[in-house]
């Protein structure tokens, strides 16, 4: 495995930052290293992974103290299994949205980018189709694994009301732009060389507002807000898409609106841990069942089911129930629950409960304890091993 890189290195930024300086190194790297930004470069994905990984150390007080005491290795239970997966452990949405935002022109107010980087003044001309949103939720488990409504704000933009989404102040018109003449093209290079290019003085309209209308700053566009009821599926997962067809931004002249396109991030659930359709969970069960054998409570979907355990039943152990674990998102069958045996040791003994426990540590014998007497032969072979080698 290759060698993990210091987050602070990473981040460009001295070991004593402070939270602000972190987060201005990562909103730059951030923006440099987007996948928007950078489509189809596998390199740039990574960079991206990385400094997203060590942000999220690094912003978070706890964190990053356990980093600098113990480095790599003291925040690894900060993150799933298999290390930082950026769309499971990044905790740190709201601030990326804020730079996408700024990467696609803004006008989100932090929780939007146009999803194909449209925004900004648009040209002039025939009918145009509405620019394609993003929208980030977050959703509790329960919603996921049972299906949910949602009411949604979306902020979005619409026609000007004051220009009728000219851009042109009243009693001012849109001028000829002088540029091109008009004809919304320059041309430019030398001899054959020489190229088409669209205007960049009017963006190919031929026009230029003299006089912006005050309302909206000559965009001919100004901020909305549209609430939706959302329709969550059961069975979504962190990453799963909704599309939700012609509720992005209207078109422009009689085109056709935009898609809305909702990105669910599910939060984790202390009981049930996802893979996929299955689900593990960790069931803690008494030593004294666990040593006599008996049944257990396991939670499922449906409710509380019962598990039989044998007599001598190791913490750790794995029982798969059929059929119990998420619906399919695709809307039949459903994956399996795993239930892992955690075996729970008493605690705040009272006199009665320690006297007996006393008892049975006096009358137990090695032949109950297999792993421990297993255990010590190996360690003692090591030790044999050692002295034959005159070490
Ligand atoms: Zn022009
Ligand atoms: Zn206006």
């Amino acid at each position: 495995m290759a060698v993990k890189r210091d987050y602070y290195e990473l981040l460009g930024v001295k070991r004593e930052a402070s939270p602000d300086e972190i987060k201005k190194a990562y909103r730059r790297l951030a923006m440099k290293h987007h996948p928007d930004r950078n489509q189809g470069d596998a390199e740039a994905e990574a960079r991206f992974k990385e400094i997203s990984e060590a942000y999220e150390v690094l912003s978070d007080p706890g964190k990053r103290q356990q980093y600098d005491r113990f480095g790599h290795e003291g925040i690894k239970s900060a993150f799933g299994p298999g290390g930082f997966d950026f769309s499971r452990d990044f905790t740190h949405m709201a601030d990326l949205q804020d730079i996408l935002g700024s990467l696609f022109g803004g006008g989100g107010g932090g929780i939007f980018g146009d999803l194909f980087g449209g925004g900004g003044r648009r040209p002039a001309g025939g009918p145009q189709r509405g620019v394609d949103l993003r929208f980030d939720l977050e959703i509790d488990f329960e919603e996921a694994a049972f299906g949910s409504e949602r009411e949604i704000t979306l902020p979005l933009s619409k026609d000007c009301e004051k220009c009728g989404g000219t851009g042109v102040a009243a009693g001012s018109r849109r001028e000829t732009c002088r540029q091109c003449e008009g004809q919304g093209v320059v041309i430019s290079g030398v001899d054959f060389f020489r190229v088409r290019e669209t205007c960049p003085v009017c963006g190919g309209t031929g026009s230029v507002v003299t006089r912006p209308c005050a309302t909206c700053e000559g965009s001919g566009r100004v901020k909305a807000r549209r609430r939706l009821t959302l329709r969550i599926p059961q069975g979504v997962e962190t990453g799963s898409r909704l599309r939700i067809a012609g509720k992005g931004e209207a078109g422009l002249r009689g085109g056709p609106a935009g898609d809305l396109y909702v990105v669910l991030r599910v939060r984790e659930h202390p009981v049930f841990q996802r893979h996929g359709d299955d689900l593990l969970c960790d069931v803690p069960v008494r030593c004294e069942t666990a040593a006599l054998g008996g049944e257990v409570q396991v939670p499922t979907m449906e409710g509380y089911a019962k598990l039989k355990i044998a007599a001598g039943t190791e913490s750790g152990k794995v029982f798969r129930l059929r059929g119990k674990g998420m619906p399919s998102v695709e809307g039949y069958g459903h994956g399996d629950l795993h239930v892992r045996i955690r075996v729970e040791v008493p605690v705040h003994l009272n006199a009665a409960q320690r006297k007996l426990l006393k008892e049975l540590e006096e009358i137990g014998d090695a032949s109950n304890y297999p792993a421990e007497r297993g255990f010590h032969a190996q360690a003692e072979a090591f030790y044999e091993r050692r002295k034959a080698m005159g070490k």
